[in-house]
């Protein structure tokens, strides 16, 4: 989501536009092989399956340890910031978004 956000005091007005997402946002993972290019796309939800080899060449990924399960807490965390209902909302501001889809 691409939006423009207002701030400053009145009499200095100043106008960013930023790109945020926010957690629910994310629907998908994606993968791309640093070799092949190919890319392994596996949609966010709790089964979410970290590959640990490249589905084309086989290149290694990643070896079973913290990092797969880094990654798990990570994803973990987006489905469970989806669905939480709390008094603020979670953003992330990516770089150029906005721009992109202008
Ligand atoms: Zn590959």
């Amino acid at each position: 989501m691409a939006g423009l956000v207002f701030g400053g005091r009145s009499d200095c007005m100043t106008i960013e536009n930023r790109g945020t997402i926010e957690p629910k946002d994310v629907t998908a993972i994606e993968f791309e092989c640093n070799k092949c290019h190919t890319k392994t796309v596996r949609p966010l939800n709790a089964d979410l399956n970290v590959p640990g080899v490249c589905g084309n060449c086989q290149s290694q990924f990643m070896v079973e340890g913290q990092e797969p399960n880094d990654l798990r807490i990570l994803f973990n965390l987006l489905i469970r910031q989806a669905n939480a209902k709390q008094p603020y909302t979670l953003r992330f501001e990516i770089k150029d978004l906005g721009k992109k889809n202008e």
